[in-house]
């Protein structure tokens, strides 16, 4: 397949960034050096999210411990844990008065809790200051540290998201070091601990995968309880990453989507250019029903 690439179809194209909210973000983010998966993981929609203003932070720096083959962030050792990131992200959420602010991180496979304190710390600071901004905690693995991910719960984020990102047969090669079971095994336990709480995972298709195994992946996250669910195409980065196996079109992204609500899940967005915090803004209200 990596020889004989798809061409990619009109349907993927996305506005192009700009307008003063958009603008206004960007130079924030510039003067506290902070940085958004926006920009790292370079999403088609940066100028629809940011000109609503839903953002999408990155904690812990943007060096990750994990080589996914899909991933654009940095790979390696990464700097020492900076303790007053939480205060920065949570003033910035106020000075863009964000409606919603999605919270994620790289892995840090080299900390004991995996950077599990500065989530909750950040989760703390922006109830304090922006006390109607809706927090979505978008968070890693924790390399299966259930108490790590008990101290993100601590905290009551208002949704908690963990993206599965891909079928169990592609794991081992698309995300080197996660496993299938474990990431099941951590929405189920966040349900368990949290039983009214929004859970909500993700998943890219194209990357190699059956339409079959995709429908698989969707009744296992139910089993989870999981109720909100995003599926997108995967784009990769530039031709050093895993590639492009086929574009799935939007009569089938309509065929998950129904599949998906008809097994349960309370809302789903499923298209060519969903990402997991697209739309995040309306996740919550529909999943609290
Ligand atoms: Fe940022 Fe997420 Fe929107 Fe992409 S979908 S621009 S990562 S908030
Ligand atoms: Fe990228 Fe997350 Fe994988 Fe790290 S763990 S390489 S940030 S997808």
């Amino acid at each position: 397949a990596a020889t004989n690439r798809p061409r990619r179809p009109e349907w993927l194209k996305a506005r192009a960034p700009g307008g003063a909210n958009y603008h206004d973000v960007l130079r924030l983010m510039r003067e506290k050096g902070l940085n958004t998966v926006c920009e790292e993981a370079r999403c088609p929609n940066i100028g629809e999210c940011w000109s609503h203003r839903t953002a999408t932070f990155l904690l812990l720096g943007d060096t990750c411990t994990r080589g996914c083959r899909y991933c654009a962030i940095g790979k390696g050792k990464p700097k020492p844990i900076d303790e007053e990131e939480p205060e920065r992200v949570a003033e910035s959420v106020a000075h863009l008065k964000l409606k919603f602010a999605v919270l994620t991180s790289v892995n840090r496979d080299d900390v004991p809790d995996g950077g599990a304190h500065i989530f909750a710390r950040t989760i703390e600071l922006i109830r304090q200051k922006v006390p109607d901004c809706k927090v979505e905690v978008l968070i890693p693995d924790f390399d299966g540290n259930w108490d790590a991910l008990a101290m993100v719960l601590d905290a009551e984020p208002d949704v908690l998201n963990h993206n599965i990102e891909t079928v169990p047969r592609l794991f081992r090669r698309f995300r080197p070091r996660a496993k299938f079971e474990q990431s099941i095994e951590l929405l189920a336990r966040a349900r368990a601990a949290r039983p009214h709480l929004v859970t909500k995972s993700g998943m890219m298709v194209g990357a190699g995968e059956t339409n079959e195994e995709v429908y698989e992946v969707i009744d296992r996250l139910r089993e989870a309880d999981v109720n909100v669910l995003t599926i997108g195409q995967y784009l990769a980065p530039d031709a050093s990453y895993w590639p492009v196996h086929r574009y799935v079109t939007p009569a089938e992204f309509a065929d998950f989507r129904a599949y998906a609500l008809a097994r349960g899940f309370r809302h789903v967005e499923s298209g060519p250019l969903v990402r997991s915090s697209y739309n995040a803004h309306l996740h919550v209200g529909a999943a609290q029903h």
